[in-house]
């Protein structure tokens, strides 16, 4: 079924980049489904993304045919779930630019990434005195594991604020660098703003004092390209399911020479050379950080997420999310009563606001009546919340699948909410 909401896109999209929006939808059987009586406008991609057919495909696929665990059984089955997860690794590298494989770690997702690098590196390279830098825009993830490891070791954490546009006050940033901090964590975009980072120059900087970067990429990586090498951050990570993969599957890249210095985190399975009973060898990283039997098909199925991602074209994704951000800033900032929160220039497909007046979690109710799904409420972001002053927002954001018209939606149950709540 096509929906009626599939329409060409707005403003100085040159056609070359132009993606055939029906086509594309015609992949998410998620997407067609009705709402409250209304076709389901799914403008929630910055929590999760829905998944095209290739990639269910390929999930189904490994179950049927492939299921066993991998590094194990000499059997076929083995063989083969062996030789597709190690692929899937030898993609996520691709994609995100690392220079081997051996870089790439699977983890749950961005949260068990950081997880890991905090306890891992965070727990044996840092002492107490030393200074962790996170921004105030930081969601949970990027926040909380620090804070415990400061706890741990005794460190000291800093916050770079943000100017009323929701950007970066990149001129404390490098008076935070003064103070010699072992470690920088920042958000590439910031979920709940949708404020890109100057992340490149940021690493610059803080290599410089002899800082190690971690750049969480979990919403970034969907919606903007991602270069490690380029960026030279130490540490980057991404989660499958806000790029059109599975949930439970995510990576972690990081250096090869610090994974060579880091000790495991989790300890059991598939992460040993060899254990008697006084020592234990350490397999070498990546399998040194993946204790256990891992999601496997999610892995692979992350890779037809990749794939998938890279025949539509990533950069028509963006050109075509650029703007739907556009038509969505504009026409909602028309909407009286309404408040943008986050308008800085350089921003992925997120457009975050409140209503005057009424709680983010009543408007988003009503525009759930509408069929139009958003999110509404602290964005995990509550010190955030709390520097801007607001219990929370609505956050609309966007993906390939998309149109023009879902957003008209989106702001005619706005203004309708206006009328029955205000
Ligand atoms: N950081 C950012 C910027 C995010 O948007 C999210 C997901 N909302 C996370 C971290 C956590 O990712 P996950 O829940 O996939 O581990």
């Amino acid at each position: 079924m096509t929906t009626p909401h599939d329409t060409a896109f707005p403003g100085p999209v040159k056609p070359e980049h132009r993606l055939d929006i029906r086509a594309v939808r015609r992949q998410f059987p998620a997407l067609r489904q009705l709402v409250h009586g209304h076709p389901l406008a799914y403008l929630d991609n910055a929590a999760t993304t829905h998944k095209p057919m290739p990639v269910l495909d390929t999930l189904v696929r490994h179950y049927e045919r492939d299921n066993a665990n991998v590094h194990r059984g000499l059997h076929t089955l083995g063989v083969r779930a062996t030789e597709a997860y190690e692929h899937a690794r030898t993609r996520v590298a691709q994609f995100l630019g690392a220079r081997d494989a051996g870089e790439i770690i699977f983890t749950r997702g961005t949260t068990e990434a950081i997880n890991l690098v905090a306890q891992s590196y965070g727990r044996t390279h840092l002492q107490p005195g030393d200074e962790i830098i996170v921004t105030a825009m930081e969601h949970h993830a990027n926040l909380l594991p620090w804070r415990r490891l400061c706890t741990e070791v005794g460190a000291t954490l800093r916050v770079v604020p943000i100017d009323d546009d929701g950007g970066l006050r990149v001129d404390e940033y490098a008076r935070f660098l003064g103070g010699t901090p072992r470690l920088v964590a920042i958000a590439h975009a910031a979920n709940a703003l949708g404020t890109v980072n100057p992340v490149a120059k940021m690493t610059r900087l803080a290599h410089a004092v002899g800082a190690v970067v971690l750049v969480d990429g979990a919403l970034a990586a969907a919606h903007t390209p991602v270069d490690v090498a380029a960026l030279d951050c130490d540490f980057y990570t991404c989660s499958a399911h806000k790029l059109y993969g599975p949930t439970g599957i995510g990576a972690l890249y990081g250096k090869a020479a610090l994974l060579a210095a880091m000790p495991p985190w989790q300890m059991g399975g598939d992460m040993v050379l060899s254990v008697d009973d006084t020592a234990v060898r350490y397999a070498e990283p990546p399998q040194r950080f993946e204790a256990g039997t891992p999601p496997i098909a999610d892995a692979i199925a992350f890779a037809s997420a990749l794939d998938w991602l890279a025949d539509l074209g990533h950069d028509r994704i963006v050109a075509h999310e650029r703007a739907l951000l556009a038509h969505a800033t504009e026409a909602l900032g028309a909407v009286e009563g309404v408040r943008l929160v986050g308008t800085t220039r350089e921003k992925v497909a997120v457009v975050s606001f409140n209503v005057e007046g009424l709680h983010a979690h009543d408007v988003a109710t009503v525009l759930d009546d509408a069929g139009v799904a958003v999110r509404g409420g602290d964005q995990c972001a509550q010190p955030l919340m709390h520097a801007l002053g607001l219990p929370g927002t609505v956050r609309a954001s966007f993906a390939a699948y998309n149109t023009v018209d879902e957003i008209d939606r989106l702001v005619d149950a706005v203004r309708h909410a206006r009328t029955l709540l205000g």
